[in-house]
């Protein structure tokens, strides 16, 4: 249902009809503006005018300001999750130390000292008993033999 097309006049006579006759109820009110103006005017139309236009309600309370956000009725989320890069395994070349398996896997650093942390280490199956995979353990041993 479209809202009622108010006029000015149509908010004086209603303003009137309030204020002259105290003991015409909205209902009464509804059908004088209904016959007035050739048109169905409700009661809750009346009502909802009057208290747009802010009339005083019957009883001599204005109406209270509505519209308003509430605080009390606000939520307040609180994010404090811990941003942090999410280390995949198998990614590109070698493991972190804290992902490097000490026992079973290589430890043959593959970044350079310059370079920034995180350090990555080999991180391929380390051969029996051994720090390093074949590759790295052969590396190793022709580095000290040369
Ligand atoms: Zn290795």
């Amino acid at each position: 249902m479209n809202p009622l097309p108010w006029t000015r006049e149509m908010e004086n006579e209603m303003t009137s009809l309030l204020e002259l006759a105290d003991n015409l109820s909205y209902t009464a009110i509804a059908e004088r503006m209904s016959a007035k103006y050739e048109m169905e005017i409700s009661k809750n139309a009346c009502i909802g005018k009057a208290r747009r236009m802010g009339i005083p309600q019957r009883n001599g309370k204005p109406h209270k300001p509505t519209g308003r956000p509430r605080k009390d009725l606000m939520v307040r989320i609180k994010v404090d999750a811990p941003i942090a890069p999410k280390i995949r395994r198998n990614q590109g070349p070698g493991v972190t130390l804290q992902q490097l398996d000490q026992n079973r896997e290589c430890h043959w650093p593959l970044a350079a000292v310059e370079d920034k942390p995180p350090y990555v280490y080999c991180g391929k199956p380390a051969i029996d008993g051994g720090s390093w995979c074949h590759d790295h353990a052969k590396k190793a041993f022709s580095k000290v033999r040369a």
